[in-house]
């Protein structure tokens, strides 16, 4: 199960990958939207941010410039005034001969700048001849790079130094010497102003410059005097450039690269160059510092691109999804319509797909026909062209209420899924069938349908049904009818509080006309009976044959038991009417068993069950009606018990066989016996077989008893054999069952064989009922008894239908003559008439003829004068226990003549 799912998914999904590869153009298109509006928001993001970059550079440079402008100034004054004071104290030194006392000068306010750390003096051999600090006298400044410049140069410029350590103070100075000159000009030691380094101020704070904006001042000896990094002099020994100012700009502004400063930041550089002094004024911006805001937006810029792209892409993908799974929905649709089509297009099947159409409330309130093929437009009398795009308002024109219920069923089709039903199309519908079988299916667009006519199926199985309830012989319901209609006229007469009484009518004796006239006969007497029956019956009633010769009255609505009585015996009156039939008239009488509702059951099942046993009781007198009471069911439970005693019985063996002897009429010799069975019961004594043979007949127990029967009697003459005694040949009583089943010469040849008797000392009785028909089995068995020697009796001779061709053909030994005839005997005179006939047609036969039931001398006067063969009967004796039995042949034996009897009777008194 589960691997045929796996492979119709892998099917599936081969069907859904080969179509979507179909569609690929289509389905491409959402992955390239989504590229191309990525690549046009980071083409325009990436223009915008250059656009931004370049202004930022541009307001940079300009920004360096106006600084470095101003930066230029300021060092220019500063320049000048440091000039103009070193230029006024060497002209003093020099006027007044190297008299200048620079402390004293310093203490009447002349350097008061807070700038100034010290004015220093020093002679050509550079030892310090006056200080505004007087610890600096006599100090040695030979050594110092300034005044070897001095020394070696003889310029009258003002020659400032880079920021280094003062002596003297012993913080960040900046030198600023002036050569001293003699009255010739040649070099005459050094003026030294020692300036604290932010002498050379920042122009502009740190915070609104930014921490790293550089500014410097550099000699045109592009040797870097003095150099601030956010207004910070840098640590002791830092450099500003990688390469001191080599790489200083050649025009006044411009981007200088980051290899070219130590701290490896590129900057906006601008150069000034003071006008009256050999430096230039450098304002240099941190590119990093400056385009720190712009490149913050631009990050942002680009957070929000990547977002957005991603956005796009989740969104195409998603739209690509959609748009491949409403692909395949579309696909699957057309494949369902072109399936339907196919199927339909050349069969018998109309078909139709629905659309559901719905009103401004989003409410379904009709179906349009989006597709069709030509049979549905034939069952719909019209073309398919018309029918496309129909709707079903279209087809029910003014008729709201019907299309109202048609939208409704297409509603709840479509909401169950799929159905099927047998539909009849009203009058006014379009629809040109008396049936139609149309199935439902919910599709992706709304309903398909398809249509058959099943009109004629239909009639046809009417007519089927009509036939399964009806008895096809009589026209009379069956008992499939009863079945299905009898709980329902139940249920109304139990709800209207009426009584019904159910009859089961049996035929009596009907086998006998179907096997002496044949079926045809037996056919045309069930038609006779049923027209009889229902002719009988009031027009309310109901007449059902049951099958074979059983028929069911139901009627209604019955007032009294006493109306039902009346039709009973209605019934059994006409019923002693003979048939005329074809083949002359016959007679059938009715036997009835009556069951009340509610009385006498609820249901059906109890009521044609009680009918049952009370017919079963009729039966019993024949041409009876019976009542169903509890006392016919308590009988009914008694034949139950006895089958299951009786079982008992035979395994414990509960039989004895009692031996009715028969006379020779003329000579009254012994001439034989019928054995005949008792039950001798543990508690009830005897039992004779009038009450349990016809129990052990009703089921297979009459077979095992016949069995036991032949087994006993075959026993018991060789037991006589072998006594000694002149046993005579004794006949038993066999069943038309145990021809029936076609075991009877196996069984009695087993017996002979088994006890060693010879075939003539057993015989067969068979009632003639046993041995009428065609039926071949019968017929046969009675051939080979015959082969074998062992006679055979036809029992019980008048009671029955036997006719005599069918005697002659089956060759039968001896006819008994029922008692019946023998009691009337002497009471009537055609009984005489009668009885001389059955004995002249047996002896024409090659027949004996026994007389049953003789219990008057009478009677053997009679039967003597008719020249009956053979007497049976309590004249003679009743039928004899094994000993009296023995008693009997002994006396025989003794006395070869009638007066054996006298014995006999002497003996057994
Ligand atoms: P049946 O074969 O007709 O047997 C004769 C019956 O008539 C016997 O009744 C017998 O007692 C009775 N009978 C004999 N002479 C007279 C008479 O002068 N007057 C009257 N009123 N009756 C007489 P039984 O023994 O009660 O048997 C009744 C029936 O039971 C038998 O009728 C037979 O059909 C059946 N039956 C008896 N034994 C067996 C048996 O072993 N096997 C089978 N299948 N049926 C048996
Ligand atoms: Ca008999
Ligand atoms: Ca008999």
């Amino acid at each position: 199960m589960v691997r045929m799912l796996v492979l119709s998914h892998l099917k599936k999904s081969r069907l859904d990958l080969g179509l979507l590869r179909s569609h690929w153009k289509w389905l491409a298109l959402w992955p390239m939207l989504a590229v191309v509006a990525i690549c046009a928001m980071w083409l325009f993001n990436e223009r915008r941010s250059q656009d931004d970059i370049l202004a930022a550079n541009t307001a940079a440079l300009r920004d360096a410039a106006s600084l470095s402008s101003a930066y230029n100034k300021q060092l220019a004054r500063s320049i000048e005034k440091l000039d103009e004071l070193t230029l006024y104290v060497k002209h003093d030194w020099e006027t007044s001969g190297g008299t200048i006392n620079l402390e004293k000068l310093h203490e009447l306010g002349l350097f008061s700048t807070k700038h100034f750390a010290a004015f220093v003096i020093s002679n050509v051999d550079g030892l310090i001849v006056t200080s505004t600090r007087s610890t600096s006298v006599r100090r040695m400044i030979a050594d110092r790079a300034y005044f070897q410049f001095h020394q070696s140069h003889s310029s009258n410029a003002l020659h400032i130094g880079a920021v280094d350590i003062g002596r003297g103070s012993g913080k960040p100075v900046i030198q600023v010497t002036r050569s001293l000159n003699r009255a010739d000009g040649a070099f005459n030691g050094v003026l030294l102003v020692s300036i604290a380094n932010d002498f050379f101020n920042p122009i502009v704070d740190a915070t609104i410059l930014g921490r790293e904006t550089v500014q410097a001042l550099i000699g045109d000896d592009n040797k870097v005097r003095i150099a601030l990094t956010g207004g910070r002099l840098p640590p002791a020994g830092a450099t500003l450039m990688q390469n001191d100012s080599a790489c200083l700009p050649t025009t006044q502004v411009m981007l200088v690269s980051a290899s070219c400063f130590s701290d490896h930041q590129a900057r906006f550089v601008s150069v000034s160059h003071l006008d009256d002094y050999p430096f230039v004024a450098m304002v240099a911006l941190s590119q990093r510092e400056v385009l720190g805001t712009t490149m913050l937006q631009i990050a942002h810029r680009n957070d929000l691109l990547w977002l957005s792209a991603f956005i796009i892409i989740a969104f195409c993908l998603l739209a690509g999804i959609l748009s491949a799974s409403l692909l395949l929905k579309r696909e699957e649709a057309a494949e369902i319509r072109k399936a339907y089509r196919m199927a339909t297009e050349n069969g018998k099947d109309g078909f139709l797909l629905f659309r559901q159409m719905r009103d401004k409330d989003g409410v379904v309130c009709d179906f349009r026909v989006v597709d069709c093929n030509e049979r549905a437009a034939e069952l719909y009398a019209t073309t398919k062209l018309a029918l496309l795009g129909s709707s079903l308002a279209d087809h029910y024109g003014d008729k709201k209420e019907y299309l109202d219920k048609a939208v409704a069923r297409y509603c709840a089709m479509y909401d169950q899924g799929h159905g099927e039903e047998e539909y009849r199309p009203p009058l006014y519908s379009q629809i040109k069938a008396a049936w139609i079988h149309r199935k439902f299916v919910r599709t992706f667009e709304g309903l398909a349908i398809t249509l058959r006519d099943v009109g004629e199926h239909i009639t046809h199985r009417q007519e089927m049904e009509r036939l399964a309830t009806e008895d096809g012989l009589t026209g009379l319901p069956n008992r499939h009818w009863l079945g299905s209609f009898l709980p329902g006229m139940l249920q109304r007469a139990s709800v209207d509080g009426e009584k019904m009484a159910v009859l089961f009518v049996d035929l009596d004796d009907f086998k006998h006309v179907n096997d002496a006239f044949g079926h045809s006969a037996g056919d045309e007497l069930l038609k006779a009976a049923a027209t009889r029956l229902k002719s009988l019956m009031r027009p309310g009633d109901s007449v059902v044959r049951l099958g074979g010769d059983e028929f069911t009255l139901i009627l209604e609505r019955i007032p009294a038991d006493q109306q039902v009585a009346d039709v009973a015996n209605r019934v059994v009156q006409a019923f002693k009417v003979p048939f005329a039939l074809q083949s002359g008239k016959s007679m059938v009488g009715t036997s009835i068993g009556i069951a009340m509702f509610p009385r006498d059951g609820n249901d059906a099942e109890t009521l044609l069950k009680n009918a049952d046993i009370a017919m079963y009781a009729a039966k019993e007198s024949k041409g009876k009606f019976c009542f169903y009471s509890t006392e016919l069911y308590q009988r009914q439970l008694g034949k139950v018990t006895m089958e299951q005693e009786l079982a008992q019985a035979l395994e414990q063996d509960e039989f004895e066989m009692f031996y009715q002897p028969r006379l020779a009429t003329s000579s009254g010799q012994l001439v034989g016996m019928e054995a005949l069975i008792r039950w001798n019961h543990p508690q009830r004594g005897w039992i004779s077989p009038v009450e349990f043979i016809p129990v052990a007949e009703m089921s297979d127990l009459i077979v095992q008893i016949g069995i036991r029967v032949a087994h006993k009697v075959a026993q018991q003459i060789r037991i006589w054999l072998d006594a000694g005694y002149p046993v005579v040949p004794v006949s038993i009583n066999v069943s038309p069952r145990q021809f029936n089943q076609g075991s009877v010469p196996e069984l009695l040849f087993e017996c002979l064989a088994e006890s060693n008797i010879a075939a003539h000392l057993l015989e067969v009785e068979i009632t003639e009922s046993a041995m009428m028909g065609d039926d071949e089995q019968v017929i046969l068995q009675l051939a080979t008894l015959h082969t074998m020697g062992i006679k055979t009796h036809v029992d019980d001779f008048g009671t029955g239908y036997s006719s005599l061709a069918l005697l002659q053909r089956l060759s039968l030994d001896v006819l008994k003559i029922d008692r019946a005839f023998t009691a009337a005997l002497g009471t009537k005179p055609e009984s005489e008439i009668l009885y001389r006939a059955i004995v002249s047609m047996a002896h024409a036969l090659g027949m004996v003829v026994v007389a049953e039931g003789v219990e008057t001398e009478a009677q053997l006067t009679l039967l003597r004068a008719l020249r009956c063969d053979e007497i049976q009967g309590f004249l003679i004796a009743k039928p004899l226990c094994v000993a009296d039995a023995v008693l009997a042949l002994q006396a025989c034996a003794r006395n070869n003549d009638q007066s054996w009897r006298a014995q006999f009777w002497s003996e057994l008194v």
